[in-house]
C-alpha cells in the first residue's frame, strides 16, 4: 500500500531518519520496535505527513506523494491514527468523536456517519457507550473508541504509535485483543510498540530500528528468536 524510499528527517542539524526504505503491503501487520529515540515515532509521523519528510518518497498508489503537486489532504485520509495519549475531542461524546470527522472530511451525511460510527463501536466493543463523554471512561475505554473514530474513517491503513503505553496496566489486555481481532480481519496496520508478545503474535514481520535506521527486518520468529544482528540481539536482552 505504501512504499518508502530514501526517506530521511532532521530536526537541525540532527538526523533523526537516515535513508529509510520500507513498505507496508495490504493486509499486513508490521510492528515497528526499538529503543527509545531510534526514530519510530518520527517515521509514522512522517509517513501521515504530520512531519515534513527532509528528503526520500513516499509512494502511495503508484505516485510520490511529495511531489508538490500531489493531493496530500486527500491521502491523509487514508490513514488511521492512534496516538499513545488518545486524543479524542473532550467536548463531543462517543459517538460524536467517531462521526465529526466522516461528516466534516469525508462529506457523509450524519445519518450515515452515526451508523458507520456505530459499527466500528461495534467492533471495539463500546457500543453501550456512545453517550459518554471521554472524561468519564477509563483509558482503555478511551483508546478503544480513539481505535473506532479513525477505523470509522474506514483508512487504507492504520498506523498505531504505542497504543499502550499510557495505559494503567490492567487496561492494556482490552486494548491489544481489540487489536488482534483487528489484525485478523486482514486490515493493513503498521503498529510501534514495547509489548513484544503482542508483536510476537499479531506480526507478519517485526522492524527493529536503532539510531535512525532499519537495523534489521523479518518475521517475528526471527527477530525474536534468532535475530542476525547483534544490535537486535542487545536490543531484545534489555527489554525482555
Ligand atoms: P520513544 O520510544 O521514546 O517514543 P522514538 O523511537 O519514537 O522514541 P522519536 O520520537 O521518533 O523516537 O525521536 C527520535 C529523535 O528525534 C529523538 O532524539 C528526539 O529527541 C528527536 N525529535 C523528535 N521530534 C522532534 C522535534 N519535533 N524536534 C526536535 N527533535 C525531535
Ligand atoms: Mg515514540
Amino acid at each position: 500500500v505504501i512504499e518508502i524510499q530514501h526517506l530521511s528527517k532532521s530536526f537541525g542539524a540532527h538526523e533523526v531518519l537516515k535513508d529509510i526504505d520500507f513498505s507496508v503491503k495490504k493486509g499486513e501487520v508490521v510492528c515497528i520496535i526499538g529503543s527509545s529515540g531510534s526514530g519510530k515515532s518520527t517515521l509514522l509521523r512522517c509517513i501521515n505527513l504530520l512531519e515534513k519528510p527532509s528528503g526520500g518518497q513516499i509512494i502511495y498508489q503508484g505516485e510520490n506523494i511529495l511531489d508538490n503537486k500531489h493531493d496530500i489532504h486527500s491521502y491523509r485520509t487514508k490513514l488511521g491514527m492512534v496516538f499513545q495519549q488518545f486524543n479524542l475531542f473532550n467536548n463531543h461524546n462517543v459517538l460524536g468523536n467517531c462521526s465529526v470527522g466522516q461528516v466534516k472530511v469525508l462529506k457523509r451525511s450524519k445519518e450515515e456517519a452515526e451508523k458507520i460510527a456505530l459499527k466500528y463501536l461495534n467492533v471495539v466493543g463500546m457500543d453501550g457507550y456512545v453517550n459518554a463523554k471521554p472524561k468519564q471512561l477509563s483509558g482503555g475505554q478511551k483508546q478503544r473508541v480513539a481505535i473506532a473514530r479513525a477505523l470509522s474513517m474506514e483508512p487504507d491503513v492504520m498506523l498505531f504509535d504505542e497504543p499502550t503505553s499510557a495505559l494503567d496496566p490492567e487496561m492494556v489486555g482490552e486494548v491489544l485483543k481489540v487489536m488482534k481481532e483487528l489484525a485478523n480481519t486482514g486490515l493493513t496496520m503498521l503498529i510501534v510498540t514495547h509489548e513484544m508478545e503482542f508483536a510476537k503474535e499479531v506480526s507478519d514481520r517485526v522492524v527493529f530500528m536503532d539510531k535512525g535506521v532499519i537495523a534489521e527486518e523479518g518475521p517475528p520468529k526471527q527477530i525474536f528468536n534468532n535475530p542476525l544482528q547483534d544490535r537486535t540481539r542487545e536490543f531484545l536482552k534489555r527489554t525482555l
